[in-house]
């Protein structure tokens, strides 16, 4: 039981009927909020607005962590925010909210949602539009998930639950707010946040808010693509990349965000290269160092880039010409559903081309490779296939003793390469044209 729990809270069975929580049995307090949140909610409830913090600035703090951004539910009507912040922006027309902007923070503000009627929703099930106003009750029971639909009130410094949050929250338990097939067809992007907050928080999932998930995951076709983009970045770059894979394999997921891909986790390889980027990324963020999509997103792909590549070599294409074809191919099969914008995608691509390249190291040439720009993630990249079990004839172990090495280190193991037949390769040289002779003859080189 949470520490700050001194009662029990039962579930409120008559949604009407809230618990309500003082101030002396919850942990939520101004002084963990944003000024710019505090403010914004000031000035709503001065306006005779009701104004409430919600989402993950509750829960976070609830659970003893810092809140990443601080939502505001209020009565106002986006137009009525706009007109009392003169840094506010109205945004999203399906979902009017408004952004409230201080500086590099915004502070995200929704009016209550009410329920709807059948005409704003498709033939599937999908909420087109939501932009029907309610009470702060309608707007509980319209939020995706229990522990984020917990309302503190800076001015009575309680905290409102209508859908039995805190005892989950105490439980640890991911629950789905009413029918949970109904919820999820409404918005398919509600199952990937299922995951994103089972990963992020290590909580359970209730089981009927997991049973239908396996089953619906088609539902995330009709989702826009860019949205889909900005859920996985979310998933992927939270910390917690690597909890969040073993979901999206429970849920059956992977081939509907990576159409492809399954197939090859079955090759321990595959199955290990991609877990290790995962887990290399959240030691990465948990270590404060930097770390980009590009990276994670090369990895999943790599499975059926480097299959398509191998089947290009080997079917006489030029090694340079190959990886460029096989990474055209199936990244533009890939954004068809998941648009990777081209600032990632470029750093992937050159990711898969340097795998190639890291092999050349005679000569010169693996100083030039050092002094590339995506060197190091290339590196890294080759490093894990190694370790995920993928012989590559030490190449990733000789990457890592040469930058390690002095310079008379380096040369000698630029020799011993030479030595062992690894240096290049001798080109035959071509005929010389004969000025009036026909050239056809070199047509077998
Ligand atoms: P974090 O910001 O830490 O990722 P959060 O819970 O605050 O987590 P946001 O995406 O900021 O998530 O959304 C704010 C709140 O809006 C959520 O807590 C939830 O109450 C509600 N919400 C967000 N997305 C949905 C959705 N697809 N369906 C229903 N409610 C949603
Ligand atoms: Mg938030």
């Amino acid at each position: 039981m949470l520490k700050w729990l001194k009662d029990r809270f039962g579930r409120s069975t008559q949604s009407n009927t809230p618990v309500i929580i003082d101030r002396d049995n919850h942990p939520v307090s101004r002084k963990l909020i944003s000024r710019n949140a505090l403010k914004v909610i000031y000035r709503l409830l001065d306006h005779d607005h009701e104004a409430y913090l919600v989402g993950g600035g509750v829960r976070d703090i609830l659970l003893g962590g810092r809140p990443k951004d601080f939502d505001v539910a209020t009565s106002a009507t986006p137009e009525q925010v706009k007109k009392l912040f003169g840094n506010a922006r109205i945004i999203g027309r399906r979902f009017k909210i408004v952004h409230v902007r201080f500086g590099r923070e915004i502070i995200e503000v929704t009016t209550f949602r009410g329920s709807h009627d059948g005409k704003s929703k498709s033939d599937a099930g999908m909420l087109l539009r939501d932009n029907v106003y309610g009470s702060l009750e309608d707007d509980a029971i319209r939020r995706d998930l229990t522990i984020n639909a917990l309302y503190y009130n800076p001015k009575t410094f309680a905290i409102t639950d209508y859908t039995g949050g805190v005892d989950d929250i105490d439980h640890e338990c991911i629950r789905i707010i009413g029918d949970a097939e109904t919820r999820y067809r409404e918005d398919p992007v509600r199952m990937l946040r299922v995951i994103r907050f089972a990963a992020k928080l290590d909580f359970d999932v209730e089981s009927k808010t997991a049973r239908p998930i396996a089953r619906l995951g088609y539902l995330l076709e009709d989702v826009s693509s860019s949205r889909l983009f900005d859920e996985l970045l979310k998933l992927l770059m939270s910390g917690h990349a690597a909890a969040v894979w073993e979901l999206l394999q429970t849920y059956q997921f992977v081939d509907v965000l990576f159409p492809g891909l399954n197939g090859y986790l079955e090759a321990p390889q595959h199955a290990n290269f991609i877990e290790r980027a995962m887990q290399s990324t959240d030691a990465r963020i948990k270590a404060d160092k930097p770390v980009t999509p590009a990276f994670i997103l090369a990895a999943l792909l790599w499975p059926m880039i480097e299959r398509r590549n191998n089947q290009l070599i080997q079917a006489g294409t030029p090694a340079v010409e190959a990886i460029r074809i096989a990474s055209d191919e199936i990244m533009s099969q890939q954004i068809k559903r998941i648009a990777i914008p081209k600032r990632f995608s470029f750093v992937m691509r050159e990711i898969w081309e340097m795998q190639g390249r890291l092999a050349n190291r005679h000569g010169k040439r693996a100083y030039r490779l050092m002094e590339q720009k995506r060197f190091r993630a290339a590196y890294d990249f080759l490093v894990l296939r190694e370790e995920a079990g993928v012989d590559l004839d030490n190449l990733g172990v000789w990457w890592t003793e040469f930058q390690d090495a002095s310079e008379e280190e380096r040369e000698a193991m630029i020799q011993a390469l030479q030595r062992a037949g690894n240096g290049p390769k001798k080109r035959r040289r071509r005929p010389r044209r004969k000025p009036n002779g026909n050239s056809k003859g070199n047509a077998s080189e």
